[in-house]
């Protein structure tokens, strides 16, 4: 899968913007700054995807990424942001909708938890969203390295609690931290 170059293909702002569905696809989703780019970078080995995706202008873009031939890895905008202006999150909420909702190649969706703070609420709507779309889902937990393991333990029950009120989440949670390269190999299998 990773074997080609990963290359960013574009930043995609309204559905009619999409790429031919011509191959399957995974989409990453999580709370800005949630360490989304630094996995994206550490599962392909490269640094285009944080570079196109923190370019300003690009963050409220769907980014899409072609990884060797057969797959797209596809960068959601995060979201989260403590000052974003409704007409933004609006517009932004509208198209992932459409996206997820609409997109018949979405294979996967990866949903990226901080491994120190759990789900929140802002997280919890977006997996209600997922369960309305029919979007199979992963819980991905990043920064794994920052909490000692009993607290981890802690996160990954309250996480397990979270998910158990969702019907199109995949029970298996892949905890990663960047940093280390924990769970990176497992999570490139999984794709
Ligand atoms: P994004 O907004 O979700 O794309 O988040 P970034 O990938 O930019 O990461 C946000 C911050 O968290 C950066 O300062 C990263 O260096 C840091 N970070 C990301 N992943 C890890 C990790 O696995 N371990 C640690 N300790 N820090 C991380």
């Amino acid at each position: 899968l990773f074997a080609g170059e990963t290359v960013f293909v574009k930043g995609v702002v309204a559905m009619d913007g999409l790429p031919p569905a011509d191959r399957m696809e995974v989409c990453f989703a999580g709370r800005s700054n949630v360490g989304k780019s630094t996995l994206i970078n550490a599962l392909t080995g490269t640094k285009a995807l944080a570079r196109a995706s923190n370019t300003p202008g690009r963050t409220q873009e769907i980014n899409y990424f072609t990884a060797g031939d057969t797959h797209y890895l596809v960068d959601l905008p995060g979201y989260g942001y403590a000052n974003a202006p409704l007409p933004v999150v609006e517009k932004w909420q509208r198209l992932l909708k459409q996206y997820l909702g609409g997109r018949q190649t979405l294979r996967r969706a990866f949903v990226l938890i901080d491994a120190r703070h759990g789900v929140k609420k802002v997280d919890d709507e977006i997996l209600s969203l997922l369960d309305s779309a029919a979007v199979a889902f992963q819980v991905v937990l990043t920064k794994a390295d920052k909490v000692k393991e009993k607290d981890r333990e802690k996160v990954l029950d309250q996480v397990r609690d979270a998910l158990s009120r969702h019907p199109a989440a995949y029970p298996e949670i892949v905890v990663t931290s960047s940093e280390k390269g924990w769970g990176i190999p497992t999570l490139r299998a999984i794709i």
